[in-house]
């Protein structure tokens, strides 16, 4: 079978996509209490996503991944509609997030091996979410601060397990913990799964390039994703970071928006209307410039089972 992706209205050809945002919230629940099936008002989602994702297509947005996990406002079904109205493609995921203190961890989770939860995982990579029939296109786990936690592990390992029967690449909400990512990095090869099939979330927000250029050599995908006025010299130091060291081939993009949630609208327009301008002036060429924001995602989000 050729290269694919999986977005919630099926598969697409990866070099098809565009520009291509890795780790956004088209909307969320967060905040709110654990549910299984959340609830939107679907007009009022509808008035403020849709113009808004018209407007991003209009900019040159080709694809986002919503990284909104079970429990705390995935909604696929939503999401393909929104995706069909927009014109962009969307990724949904499978996974469950257990930062913020595990409160959107099923109680599940605490009690089956890491086995019984990739195949409830993976039996959604392949029957579709619920009743829907879309299928994700991405695992999501997250951790808390400090070394892992056991559901924290119990749940990397379940991803690792999931991946060799799906191919799809994990994203970890890891931020600033590089102890906590060498712990991820040792339980994917106790699994067998190449570095190269993780991506390390948040990853900005470690000030040094050094940890994450670490994760890098041994294949891991860094995520430079809350492009924001603040945080756009301290990301764009560590693109240079990267560049010097080779490894502008491992970096993503994105903004951490949220369009629809509990807090303020979060736009993910940032990296169009002011940071690629601050990269073309900083000497980046056109060339890295769609490395990081077309070729590196449509690579990372490839549907490949990446072994040892
Ligand atoms: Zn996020």
């Amino acid at each position: 079978m050729s290269d694919m992706i999986m977005t919630v209205t099926g598969p697409v050809t990866p070099d098809t996509l565009g520009i291509f945002l890795p780790h956004e919230h088209v909307m969320s629940t967060f905040g709110a209490d654990f549910a299984r099936y959340p609830f939107y008002p679907v007009a009022e989602v509808w008035s403020r996503v849709i113009p808004y994702l018209r407007h991003l297509k209009t900019l040159g947005l080709g694809a986002v991944a919503d990284c909104t996990a079970a429990y705390f406002g995935r909604h696929p079904e939503l999401l393909r509609r929104i995706s069909v109205e927009s014109g962009l493609s969307i990724l949904t995921n499978t996974g469950y997030y257990a930062a913020a203190g595990d409160r959107y961890v099923p109680p599940h989770a605490f009690t089956e091996t890491p086995a019984q939860i990739a195949a409830r995982w993976t039996r959604e990579w392949q029957d579709g979410i619920d009743e829907t029939g879309i299928r994700p296109g991405f695992i999501k786990t997250a951790i808390d601060e400090g070394p892992l936690s056991e559901v924290d592990a119990r749940l990397v390992r379940a991803a690792a397990l999931t991946h060799l029967q799906t191919g799809l690449l994990i994203q970890t909400h890891t931020g600033d913990n590089p102890p906590a990512a060498t712990q991820i990095l040792t339980i994917l090869r106790e699994e067998g799964v190449s570095a190269s099939g993780w991506v390390w979330v948040h990853a900005h927000q470690v000030r040094s390039a050094e940890p994450l250029l670490k994760a890098a050599e041994q294949g891991a995908w860094v995520s430079l994703d809350n492009l924001t006025p603040e945080n756009a010299s301290h990301i764009l130091g560590l693109l240079q970071a990267f560049k010097h060291a080779g490894r502008l081939g491992q970096v993503l993009l994105s903004h951490d928006g949220d369009l629809y949630c509990r807090g303020d609208f979060r736009p993910f327009e940032y990296l169009f209307t002011d940071f690629l301008p601050q990269m073309r002036t900083s000497g980046f060429s056109d060339e890295e410039i769609r490395l990081v924001t077309v070729s590196n995602p449509a690579r990372a989000f490839t549907v490949q089972v990446r072994q040892l």
